[in-house]
């Protein structure tokens, strides 16, 4: 699982690790499947909320041409 743009893990983005220790789950995968309305279990990615934003906040259609994909290079971040 990582996300669609800037290839980061759940457990690298913080925000995915605040929550899952908040609600105790097991690791930030999970953080992503249950809190995350970008992740799409057929492709197993989903888009961080900074790349979310950065991209101009996409429709899950959209979002799901990009998963389609496989990635998208969206500049360089990190
Ligand atoms: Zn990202």
């Amino acid at each position: 699982m990582k996300c669609v743009s800037c290839s980061r893990k759940p457990n690298e983005i913080s925000e995915y690790v605040e929550i899952a220790k908040e609600n105790d789950y097991r690791s930030a995968d999970f953080a992503v499947r249950y809190e995350e309305g970008t992740y799409h279990y057929g492709y197993d990615l989903f888009c961080c909320t900074s790349c979310y934003i950065k991209m101009g906040m996409p429709l899950q259609n959209e979002l799901n041409e990009l998963y389609q994909k496989g990635c998208v290079s969206n500049g360089n971040e990190n």
